[in-house]
């Protein structure tokens, strides 16, 4: 089976159970603190498991793609990538476990023919807090699952959330392959890592509510949330047992073995893995709409990681050409039909790869000299000091991350927490986010976000307003504290300029207007003039918010109900975000 048919063969099973499709979102999340990316198919939806009505109902399915970098480390392995394509189906207070199961059972066994043999999963086992998920596991029984396939686990292994102190969550129950590999030890199981059992399906059931005395009740209104990696299903229905053997990454391994003329052996397998990997989600990354560079901060932090990191390791096997934009145009061609954003933007991608590797490759050399010289003056399990690190990451470009790697080689340690605090001194427009902001979860969808998330809509109302038609959103960021706004400009604000926007905005604000919510079609929504993404992620249904006079703009939500509730809206900055891209920081007080 190809990944085209297994994608069109997901999505069909689900939509003749009465499930719509939703096009993939973006990889880069709209106003969410939370991450930097979007790591679930879940992600996108989270108001909606919220409580907010969905315009396409109550039975959701999608392919998306997600970046999780928190798995750096894992890749090379045989099954964990940053960038994958994950299969999902959601229920919004629609069916519950007996059907969430009996579909993903129906699906693997039926559709894609995988033995029930196979099949391992895990159930909640209970705690002294909750009883144990037994509905679950009678369930599988009853599907024809021995006793013996499945495996119960505590909430470290089988719970999701809540995402902060309180909120929904919930046990969850996780389908697993039997790879054939003889059991590690007597107490072997799904959780544990050796490689016997590998994870390919994920059911999640949200049926609590966690309380702010830490008791859980029962949600009126329960979700299911499912994800499934496209990659592993491949590599199982291929008989193969990692992911780089499906047709997913042949092409480009073959060509990178082509253009490095080096034996793939047991000693560069996990070079030329990890450069495929990383190439294909620095691919999908640059490709995405939101057009993000190689930068110092958050997103392009991780994209400048992913590609310098990629650069040294096609130098370790010895390639002195720049082969980067060869191999990544192998992943073009390959998912151009599946990802027409691939194509609309491959110029782009390969114009900031090129730029990327001219200038990572100036200081490459000295750096490594450099780095080299720093830590064979250091013996075994010693550690490089915060203030060397700190000058390698200042003076020859190399992400913290990257340093960690080559020390990591010797055998050396490196005194994190003195280079942050170097960093630190030397910038305060840190790289502030990038840390611990990669796990997922349910946003926070506090007051305070929905208020700046309304600012948002009447700063971008107000900026096309006093600076013209010509304005559009190229990016938004939203946290407790503040927002922060991208959009098309040639020039800088004039000051004259600025005050205009901001007392717009307060003007609205002042006039207390109710935010208006409807659901309508792209074109009719494109008709009545409203702004946003006309793509087709949104599906037939969008929701378009309206501010009379001030907005109207296709959105997610959510939202205040009317402007009064913002408050005060301030302007803090204005700067250059890329070229042609201004960038503002505001906030409400
Ligand atoms: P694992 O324990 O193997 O890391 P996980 O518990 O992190 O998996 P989930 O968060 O439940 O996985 O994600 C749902 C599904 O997405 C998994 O069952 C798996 O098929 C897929 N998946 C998760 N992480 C990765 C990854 N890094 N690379 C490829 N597929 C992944
Ligand atoms: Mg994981």
């Amino acid at each position: 089976m190809t990944a085209q048919e297994l994608r069109r063969m997901y999505a069909e099973f689900f939509k003749e159970r009465g499930h719509k499709e939703i096009a993939s979102a973006s990889l880069l999340p709209d106003n969410d603190p939370t991450v930097l990316f979007t790591t679930a198919g879940m992600h996108p939806l989270v108001p909606y498991l919220l409580g907010e009505k969905h315009p396409l109902g109550s039975k959701l399915v999608n392919i998306q793609k997600c970046v999780r970098t928190c798995d750096i480390d894992e890749v090379g392995d045989d099954t964990h990538l940053t960038f994958f394509e994950m299969l999902g189906n959601w229920s919004l207070g629609d069916y519950f476990k007996e059907e969430a199961i009996s579909f993903s059972f129906e699906f693997l066994t039926s559709k894609l023919q995988i033995p029930a043999s196979k099949i391992a999963v895990t159930v909640f086992a209970g705690d002294e807090e909750l009883p144990a998920d037994e509905e679950a596991a009678s369930i599988w029984i009853k599907k024809g699952l021995g006793k013996n396939q499945i495996f119960y686990y505590g909430k470290e292994e089988n719970w999701w959330g809540p995402a902060g102190q309180t909120g929904p969550c919930g046990p969850d129950t996780e389908i697993f392959y039997d790879m054939g590999k003889e059991p590690c030890s007597s107490d072997c199981g799904p959780a544990c890592s050796c490689g016997k059992y590998v994870e390919i399906w994920n059911n999640v059931f949200m049926q609590y509510n966690k309380e702010r005395d830490g008791s859980y009740h029962p949600l009126p209104r329960k979700n299911i949330d499912t994800g499934m990696g496209l990659e592993r299903i491949l590599t199982i229905l291929d008989g193969k047992d990692n992911v780089y053997e499906t047709e997913l990454f042949i092409p480009v391994m073959d060509r990178l073995k082509f253009l490095s003329q080096i034996p793939y052996s047991k000693d560069t397998k996990g070079i030329f893995r990890i450069i495929c990997e990383h190439t294909r989600a620095m691919t999908f990354i640059l490709g995405d709409s939101k057009k993000i560079t190689p930068s110092n901060t958050e997103q392009g932090y991780i994209l400048r990681r992913l590609i310098r990191r990629t650069i040294r390791l096609l130098q370790k096997l010895g390639i002195k050409e720049n082969i980067l934009c060869e191999l990544s145009q192998v992943i073009l061609v390959q998912y151009r039909e599946s990802y027409p954003e691939l194509k609309e933007n491959s110029r782009f991608i390969l114009e900031q790869l090129n730029k990327e590797y001219e200038l990572f490759q100036k200081t490459l050399d000295s750096g490594l000299k450099k780095a080299e010289q720093y830590l064979s003056g250091l013996k075994k399990e010693e550690t490089l000091n915060g203030r060397l690190a700190f000058k390698l990451y200042d003076t020859f470009g190399f992400p913290i991350e990257f340093t960690m790697e080559l020390a990591k080689e010797k055998g050396i340690q490196i005194d994190i927490q003195g280079f942050y605090e170097k960093l630190k001194e030397h910038q305060d427009k840190s790289r502030k986010g990038a840390e611990g902001k990669f796990k997922g979860g349910l946003a926070d969808s506090s007051r305070q976000t929905a208020r700046l998330h309304t600012a948002t809509h009447l700063l971008n109302g107000a900026l096309r307003r006093i600076l013209g038609d010509s304005v559009y959103q190229r990016g938004s960021n939203i946290t407790s504290e503040r927002l922060r706004f991208d959009f098309s400009f040639e020039r800088k604000m004039t000051p004259e300029e600025l005050q205009k926007v901001a007392e717009l905005v307060n003007h609205a604000i002042a006039s207390n207007l109710d935010v208006l919510c409807e659901e309508t079609t792209p074109e009719k929504a494109r008709k009545e003039g409203a702004i946003g993404i006309f793509d087709s992620k949104y599906g037939e249904k969008v929701k378009v918010y309206t501010i009379p006079g001030y907005s109207k703009e296709i959105c997610g939500g959510p939202h205040a109900a009317a402007t009064g509730e913002l408050g005060h809206f301030t302007i803090i900055k204005e700067e250059a975000s890329s070229s042609g891209v201004r960038r503002i920081k505001a906030i409400l007080d």
